[in-house]
């Protein structure tokens, strides 16, 4: 659950209402003198199914919780969230914006790395030295230029200044050069070899092919460098951490692969920038790989914005195996535990995963890497991945390799790794499926595993007794998170809109062809009650109505912070959907019929309570209000027929 909606499962719209207007019931409603303008009859409605209130005199608008908060107090979203957060009891992470100074230092450090793309691809293509590295990755990688063309590939010379004059000579300060994680600061204890070097700094990269690091969005954050010279150490050289450069955090070849990723619905992590770069060569293009370590939680999550069926491919070498018993923990905290609240990459909003992700392990044979079987057979990549294994099992068989499945101690340190990852699965079938294959792997008796399971440090809390909870008892172990929020009709299909939109921003434009066709205005911000849904529709409008970037880059840029954690949930909600699927767009065009009528239907009921209540009072409004309620119908009418329509044509 975001955080947003976290909010709004803990404050009832009735009760935060109450607090400053005299509400009394209408129906399943309430009505009260609307507190922005001046009345002596209400017009002012509250919905407690909805959440939302609408105000049908003066102001003619509404909204929910938090559209209630700014409007009341002149606040904007994030006031709004953070008064009502507080009011909750949720605690949102402190979010610090980042300044404009920072903002452009961050520019220049940018700059300044694309430059140093520029000046080591000038060694590796047009200097002798860079001959020696072009040569290794054209024969022993057989990468074709191409390709290193496209990944920015480079050559930092056998230097220790090369990179350190170069960009002096251009007016980079050295406190520049060492922020970009370019030059290195010589201890005090130097090495002998280059103390006769009169600088503090040093090149950080020397003698090594250099791979520049983009972050998702395309824009340079670091470099990783590999060893030509077998001797020297280590294999791999990263850029420091500094502030564009965080290796937990970035995805090697996202930018990249973040639209072959959205299309085929499916990513494949691999282990080396080689291994991704040999894989877009041979057009496999949903590839990316971490930065040499683990993966990590805010990796997956990033990760999650596109796909959730991950495929890890390893190397068949221990290191591989390691790696991927490593990083399964961060992938069952990051995606799989119901309930678990984590931080999301922003900081900013606590978000829950209550969604499955589809995570997969193919293992290479013989021996090989990724770039080599690929290299070696194509065909052989693609059933490789199509034969990937559910987590679990590949788990029990990579525990029991070389091992005596015989010996009851090994039997019980393996179910004693696996029943954790099988129990930690949402769906009960599956776990039963996946005990059954345990227990079959290991040759014992079911229950046994049950009873072992139970017997366990992880062994689930009993539940509470149902006959006579004591009050505090029952207070501690009522779930505070895991509930969903009771949601309307309306919100739901607003949130399914809207998720479909953030995946294909550029369908909005067709929706609202479409619409006019049908004689109906095109999609607009007020067909959303909810603020956080008007505030990400309002988003991808200005994504389409801007030139200078891709909708997709334009919408991750400028996402508000308060709205990251939505927008996962949102995305993951949709990724099931085909991007490519013709039939969005009907979708769409439904979901947007049916939140305008039930809003109409909605307005319709709440006007005739204010109708009959003014006529009561003698108050001329009561004309007013039956006008509107026919204006109302006449707008449902056409609705109806706009379906009507579409619905002929799909059937010719
Ligand atoms: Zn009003």
């Amino acid at each position: 659950m975001s955080q947003i909606d976290e909010i709004k499962s803990r404050i009832d719209i009735v009760d935060l209402i109450s607090e400053s207007v005299k509400l009394r019931r209408a129906g399943k409603n309430y009505s009260g003198l609307c507190p922005f303008h001046t009345e002596k009859t209400p017009s002012f409605i509250v919905s407690p199914d909805r959440q939302t209130w609408h105000c049908f005199g003066q102001c003619s608008e509404g909204g929910d919780i938090f559209k209630f908060v700014m409007k009341k107090e002149g606040w904007d979203f994030k006031e709004a969230l953070h008064h009502l957060a507080d009011r909750a009891g949720v605690k949102l992470e402190p979010y610090r914006a980042q300044k404009p100074e920072e903002k452009e230092e961050h520019e220049r450090l940018r700059g300044l790395l694309e430059e140093a793309v520029t000046f080591y691809r000038h060694q590796l293509v047009n200097t002798p030295a860079g001959k020696l590295a072009l040569d290794y990755l054209h024969e022993k990688r057989r990468l074709s230029d191409g390709a290193l063309e496209t990944f920015g590939l480079g050559y930092a010379p056998d230097s220790w200044d090369a990179a350190l004059t170069h960009f002096t000579a251009k007016g980079y300060r050295e406190q520049e050069l060492i922020d970009s994680g370019l030059v290195t600061v010589r201890e005090e204890a130097a090495d002998s070899r280059i103390t006769h070097h009169a600088s503090r700094t040093y090149d950080r990269f020397r003698h090594r092919i250099m791979i520049p690091i983009r972050d998702e969005n395309g824009r340079m954050a670091g470099f990783g460098a590999r060893i030509l010279d077998p001797n020297d150490v280590p294999k791999f050289l990263n850029s420091p951490d500094t502030v564009l450069f965080s290796k937990s955090r970035l995805l090697y070849g996202l930018d990249r692969a973040r639209k072959p990723i959205r299309a085929a619905n499916q990513a494949v992590i691999v282990e080396g920038y080689m291994d991704v770069i040999a894989l877009h060569q041979a057009g496999f293009e949903n590839v990316i790989s971490p930065m040499g370590t683990a993966l990590t939680e805010d990796q997956l999550r990033l990760l999650k914005r596109f796909s959730r069926r991950i495929v890890l491919a390893l190397d068949p070498d221990a290191a591989g195996q390691a790696a991927v018993l490593r990083g399964l923990d961060a992938a069952r905290q990051s995606l799989d535990r119901e309930g678990e609240i984590s931080f999301d990459a922003r900081g900013l909003l606590r978000h829950e995963s209550r969604l499955q992700a589809d995570l997969r392990v193919a293992t290479m044979p013989d021996e090989l890497d990724p770039d080599e079987i690929v290299q070696r057979d194509p065909q052989q990549w693609k059933s490789l991945i199509k034969n990937a294994q559910p987590v679990v099992i590949h788990v029990m068989g990579a525990l029991a390799a070389g091992r005596d499945l015989e010996d009851a101690k090994v039997k019980a340190d393996i179910s004693a790794q696996v029943l954790p990852l099988i129990e930690d699965l949402p769906n009960p079938v599956e776990r039963d499926t996946y005990r059954q294959r345990l227990a079959r792997f290991l040759r014992v008796d079911e229950r046994a595993l049950i009873s072992a399971q139970a017997r366990g440090p992880r062994a689930r809390r009993p539940m509470p007794r149902a006959e006579t909870p004591a009050p505090e008892q029952a207070a501690v172990t009522a779930p505070t998170h895991s509930l969903s929020p009771p949601r309307s009709p309306s919100q739901r299909i607003e949130a399914h809109i809207v998720s479909i939109l953030l995946r294909r921003p550029d369908l909005l434009y067709r929706l609202d062809r479409i619409l006019q066709e049908a004689a109906l205005s095109r999609l607009l911000p007020e067909d959303f009650e909810y603020t956080d849904h008007q505030m990400l529709f309002r988003l991808v409008r200005q994504s389409l109505e801007q030139d200078a970037q891709d909708a997709d880059q334009y919408l991750n840029q400028n996402l508000p912070p308060a709205l990251a954690g939505l927008t996962d949930e949102l995305l993951a909600n949709s990724s099931s959907l085909d991007p490519l699927d013709n039939r969005l767009l009907e979708d769409l065009f439904r979901g947007v019929i049916k939140i305008r009528r039930l809003g109409l239907d909605e307005s319709i009921n709440q006007l005739r309570f204010l109708q009959e209540d003014a006529q009561q009072q003698g108050d001329l409004r009561a004309d007013s209000y039956l006008e509107m309620v026919s204006h109302y119908r006449r707008s449902r009418n056409a609705l109806d027929q706009a379906s009507l329509k579409l619905t002929e044509m799909r059937q010719e």
